[in-house]
């Protein structure tokens, strides 16, 4: 097999990136699972939020807005969004973060807005009145059918002709002659001129392999849990509550209820697993806030989010090995800035300029490049 692009890492990053990219060149994705978007991907607590992450990070989002709400004729069958506000939570002690928090969103936001207490409390009845101050609600949110997104960029991604290869475990890469040598666990070897890291927690290991530039790259475990809603609440229509230091956050999910700690704890690059600590810490700060009886964890699982040392994606052309090319670090927000993302990746691997439609929302490849950490 001679592919133009070798994609490693088939989760949300790889899939989109890999249904752009296959528009024009030959491109073979692999994942080392036996299913694509076992782990971060398919973990995720599935927020749209433009008011989330840090500038870049909330310019990437906002630039990913028209492809899930216009997404290609054919890709989906229901909307990839579904309405679901984001309730920003403060404590007495919290609301000077979190009108500081509220000034510098609505100068990008206008439909930011500033709610109290009472206000807050009729959109989620069981905050506790002894407990809340104030809130800031982010309208423009909502919930993204994940598994559709994803599946939808596999789809496109064959329908161009690209080829996805499961049980395909990447362990050794070495550049001969202008051309990776790709190395699977099974002993086959790939060639081709380009290699793109996708590979999520791994995307560190990865860099490794190829002795590409030692980039920081932190999986933290996040934790999950689903839990029964109160008797007699009606809860669909509930915003997701985020505390305003994001020591907590709940929504509905399906008819129940998913709470988490919201927990960055450091972690090896592995199939994580949610700690009975995590989640009962989960269990106690939701309850501080709100009228919220546990009987029983229905489910709980734990997934990472993988950062670099300024908490923004790098993505870009790797400085000290030729063909190599990041596409890692997308933290917390993998999922709502990935077809933004995937554009991004397509223009700066074609050579060509940025589409308009980025750098409309600000969006500069400088602060992506993996060069900001040489
Ligand atoms: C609990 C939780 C909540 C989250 N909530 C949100 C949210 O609300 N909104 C949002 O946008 N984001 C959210 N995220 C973050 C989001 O899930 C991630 O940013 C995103 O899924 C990362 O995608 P990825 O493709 O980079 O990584 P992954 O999905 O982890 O994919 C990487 C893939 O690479 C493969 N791989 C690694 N090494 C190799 C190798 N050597 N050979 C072959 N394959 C390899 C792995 O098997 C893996 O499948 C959340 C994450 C968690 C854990």
């Amino acid at each position: 097999m001679h592919p133009d692009i070798v994609i490693v890492g088939a989760g949300i990053a790889g899939a989109s990136a890999a249904a752009m990219l296959s528009r024009q060149a030959k491109v073979v994705l692999l994942e080392r699972e036996d299913q694509p978007g076992y782990h971060a991907t398919g973990r995720s607590a599935a927020q749209f939020a433009e008011s989330y992450g840090n500038a870049p990070v909330r310019a990437l989002t906002a630039a990913s807005r028209a492809f899930f709400e216009n997404p290609p004729e054919g890709f989906c069958e229901a909307p990839l969004l579904s309405p679901r506000g984001a309730l920003f939570i403060a404590r007495a002690d919290q609301l000077a973060a979190l009108d500081a928090f509220y000034r510098e969103l609505s100068a990008d936001f206008p439909a930011i807005e500033r709610l109290d207490a009472a206000d807050a409390r009729r959109m989620v009845p069981i905050l506790r009145s002894d407990y809340l101050a104030g809130a800031v609600l982010d309208p423009a949110s909502a919930d993204i059918d994940v598994h559709a997104l994803h599946q939808g960029f596999l789809r496109l991604f064959r329908q161009w002709g690209g080829i996805l290869r499961l049980n395909s475990d990447v362990c050794s890469l070495r550049r001969k002659a202008g051309v990776w040598h790709i190395g699977l666990a099974c002993g086959e070897v790939l060639q081709s001129p380009v290699i793109v890291n996708a590979g999520g927690a791994w995307a560190g290991e990865i860099a490794r392999l190829a002795d590409a530039s030692p980039i920081g790259m932190t999986p933290k475990r996040r934790s999950v849990a689903l839990i029964a809603p109160p008797a007699g609440c009606v809860i669909d229509g509930w915003p997701l509550v985020v505390d305003a230091d994001e020591e907590f956050y709940f929504k509905p999910d399906a008819g129940q209820v998913l709470i988490s700690p919201a927990d960055e704890t450091p972690s090896p690059p592995t199939d994580a697993r949610p700690e009975e600590w995590d989640i009962a810490l989960a269990v106690d700060r939701v309850q501080r806030a709100a009228d919220l009886p546990v009987r029983r964890i229905n489910h709980s699982w734990a997934g990472l989010r993988t950062f670099s040392d300024d908490k923004t994606p790098v993505i870009g052309w790797d400085k000290q090995a030729e063909g190599f090319f990041w596409l890692a670090g997308q933290g917390g927000y993998g999922v709502q800035t990935a077809p933004a993302i995937a554009e991004l990746t397509t223009a700066l691997i074609a050579g060509t300029a940025l589409p308009a439609a980025l750098r409309d929302y600000g969006i500069d490849p400088a602060d992506t490049d993996p060069a900001r950490f040489s």
